[in-house]
């Protein structure tokens, strides 16, 4: 399938240049934290309207709400309540709620993702603390237990599972373990782990764990939704400073009609019903996982093959985007490397860190294998283009 309109991929490339490898509907590979690249039949799954109060939208709905949860494992005891936005809408949906008005957050920040969450409770007026490891250095529980038995104002946790800013891991179930044992509220950011690492609610304890559409699940962006202990949920109520971001209110009137408090992306809901058939398909948290692990190495050993370092040792790093070291080389000129792999079918992503000169690479979306494989051979001619000859970073 080609489009009528060139894409900009091609528009760009000079005619001597290799064919752009491009995906089924004639769009560069998104290897970025998101919005990602979406299979044909997810995207076709959009060319229908309905109405919001449509039986068979309504049933969407529900059946949606019934997947979302048992991909977490979630019993009786939870809920799982969407809302419309990107995945910053239903984080701070999250905090805004669950941390009461005289309610204290320690925040685990090594990133970007973490610092947000603090953003919020500065908007919000929430107090909260910080505990901050270096971007390359996961979060840690020990400390987290001395921080949670010396400050007995803080009344809840939050974490970021995966923080994309370096790709780093955190070690979620020593974490819960640790703020369940103190009693404490756990809120998660899960936005670009879930549904591709395992996150199981029967043995990590939660008051709540966030995500979206359109990371590892490879929908269309548009919404986010959060997983609640039922009980969490219930006691979250009146808390939310903001209307449309009211978890609470937006559950309780799922609960009462099946349908959305305010305009559904409907659109959207019906991509990610797609989404979540493709997904099941793949064999669920194991398949997903599997294909972005294999993803990962192919791009790690192919990288390291090319010189390039990576940020993180292989033990902590999430198969879900890989953080290089910028090339100490002064050819290499990094908008001229993302310009020229643009044109060669591939979109990467800046590095956000503040540690070191890096950029990222991501394995998520509907990508494999060949598209890794291809990925590498356009980095290995792009670098040739630019007579980069060596790739190690400047000492590190
Ligand atoms: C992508 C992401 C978000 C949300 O980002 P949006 O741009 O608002 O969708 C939040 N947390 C993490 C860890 C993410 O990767």
């Amino acid at each position: 399938m080609s489009r009528s309109s060139p894409a900009p991929a091609t528009a760009t490339a000079d005619a001597a240049g290799p064919a752009p490898s491009l995906s089924p509907t004639g769009d560069p590979w998104l290897l970025t934290p998101g919005p990602l690249t979406t299979s044909p039949s997810v995207k076709q799954a959009m060319l229908h309207d309905y109405g919001s109060r449509d039986l068979d939208f309504i049933e969407v709905n529900h059946r949606m709400r019934e997947r979302l949860l048992a991909i977490v494992h979630g019993g009786a005891e939870h809920v799982c309540v969407p809302l419309q936005g990107s995945g910053t809408f239903v984080v701070e949906a999250m905090l805004g709620n669950f941390v009461p008005r005289d309610g204290k957050l320690l925040i685990l920040v090594n990133g970007a993702y973490g610092r947000r969450m603090a953003k919020i409770c500065d908007y919000y007026g929430r107090a909260y603390a910080m505990q901050e490891t270096p971007e390359d250095v996961p979060a840690d529980p020990e400390a987290l237990d001395r921080a949670l038995a010396a400050d007995a104002a803080i009344t809840h946790v939050a974490v970021v599972h995966c923080e994309t800013t370096s790709g780093i891991l955190n070690p979620l179930p020593a974490v819960a373990e640790v703020a369940a044992r103190h009693g404490r509220g756990l809120l998660i950011d899960a936005m670009s782990a879930f549904g591709a690492l395992p996150l199981d609610a029967r043995e990590v304890r939660f008051d709540a764990v966030v995500a979206s559409s359109n990371k590892c699940l490879e929908g269309s962006p548009g919404m986010g939704f959060c997983i609640a202990r039922r009980a969490a949920l219930q006691a979250a109520k009146g808390n939310s400073p903001s209307l449309s971001l009211d978890l609470h209110d937006q559950w309780v009137a799922m609960e009462g009609n099946g349908q959305w408090r305010f305009t559904p992306p409907t659109h959207c809901i019906l991509a990610f019903d797609r989404a979540l058939d493709e997904f099941e398909a793949e064999g669920g948290v194991a398949g997903r996982g599997g294909r972005y692990r294999e993803n990962c190495r192919i791009l790690v050993e192919g990288m390291r093959r090319l010189g390039f370092q990576t940020l993180l040792p292989d033990e902590l790093q999430a198969p879900v985007i890989v953080t290089f070291h910028t090339p100490a080389d002064p050819r290499f000129v990094f908008e001229t490397f993302y310009d020229r792999l643009r044109r060669r079918g591939f979109v990467i992503y800046p590095g956000k860190l503040t540690v070191a000169e890096s950029f990222r690479i991501g394995c998520i979306g509907r990508l494999g294998a060949e598209q890794m494989r291809a990925a590498l051979r356009a980095v290995e001619a792009t670098l040739a283009e630019m007579s980069v000859k060596t790739c190690a970073p400047a000492a590190v």
